[in-house]
């Protein structure tokens, strides 16, 4: 068994799959570190699976897991992270080769140093200006309603040691923000600046929709603030209306001069229609998120796995 493995999560990587082989290969072979790699397939549609159970079955430091569907990154690195054998730690890195895996050598010093985790934090985004503008503003957002401290520019690359692991393995909650969940779990840990590289070959696969929901799952899972926002904004507005209607009780009975204002009664009527349709599609959010849980399900199901590894913790083979 190995001392560190790597997990990286794979959906229609075949462009990159080549590259990502060679990186880690020249990798695994210079480092003084005892390695192995675990490959999630995330129920692509190309050629990655075939590509993969290729490798795994001819060097016996490449796992293959495939999962029975397309799940999203989160879960794929869930399965990842459940199957992965490395007995002092664990890195996540992204399969299109922007989180450059050589860093395992430093962070596997730090771990080294008395850190728990050691997380990748961006110093430049190579994309574009409009979503580097959307993670900064959203991270800092969020850190702001948050009620547990998540490290701003940190995503899921990161080495985690094998109690932290262990931990979120543990963890069942069925919505995954797992750098919100890897900051919860606490312990000691620490942030190292690097620089993002652009995706070697192929497309981004996570499209607007499941940014949107990964900045959902951020908010809902580690937030109680949108929910104590909607309570605070309805007291104010009774204590507005309130006040508004002695106001109008006082003009109507002192100078008896009726207000005349229709459009006014309509704008409120309307603003307030809207503002109550929000605080039930936040009261929904969090019922929602009830609902997934209840039921209980694995979080993900193995199709196949090469190896000899058995996934502990959450989900099914
Ligand atoms: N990925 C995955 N399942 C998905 C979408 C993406 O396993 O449903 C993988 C993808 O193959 C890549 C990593 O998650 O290795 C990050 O995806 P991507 O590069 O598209 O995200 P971005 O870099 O734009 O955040
Ligand atoms: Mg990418």
């Amino acid at each position: 068994m190995s001392q560190v493995s790597i997990v990286a999560p794979l959906y229609n990587e075949q462009a990159t799959f080549p590259h990502l082989v060679k990186r880690l290969n020249a990798l695994m072979d210079t480092s003084d570190l005892d390695i192995d790699v675990v490959l999630v397939d995330d129920g692509s549609r190309d050629q990655t699976a075939v590509m993969m159970s290729d490798l795994a079955l001819n060097d016996p430091r490449y796992h293959a897991v495939f999962l029975s569907r397309n799940y999203g990154h989160q879960t794929a690195l869930t399965a990842g992270l459940a199957v992965a054998r490395g007995t002092e730690a664990v890195m996540v890195i992204d399969g299109d080769l922007q989180d450059p895996p050589e860093l395992v050598t430093s962070f596997y010093a730090k771990l080294k140093e008395g850190y728990d985790v050691v997380y990748a934090v961006r110093q430049k985004r190579k994309e574009g200006i409009v979503k580097r503008s959307a993670y900064f503003l959203f991270y800092r957002f969020l850190a702001s309603i948050s009620s547990i401290k998540i490290p701003l520019d940190s995503g899921d690359f990161a080495m985690m040691s094998r109690r932290v692991v262990n931990v979120m393995n543990s963890m069942p909650e069925e919505s995954r923000y797992l750098r919100g969940m890897r900051s919860w779990i606490g312990f000691k840990q620490i942030g190292m600046p690097y620089e993002r590289d652009e995706r070697i070959a192929g497309e981004a696969k996570y499209s607007f929709k499941m940014l949107w929901r990964l900045a959902y799952n951020g908010i809902f899972n580690f937030s109680e603030y949108p929910i104590k926002f909607i309570t605070n904004l309805g007291l104010w507005t009774l204590g507005f209306a309130v006040i508004y209607l002695i106001y109008n009780l006082v003009r109507k009975f002192a100078y008896d001069d009726v207000p005349q204002g229709f459009t006014a009664t309509i704008f409120l009527i309307t603003l307030f229609s809207g503002v109550q349709l929000i605080a039930l599609g936040i009261i929904g959010e969090y019922v929602l998120r009830i609902f997934f849980q209840v039921k209980g399900r694995p979080l993900f199901i193995i199709r196949e796995q090469i190896k000899d590894s058995q996934p502990v913790g959450q989900g099914e083979v």
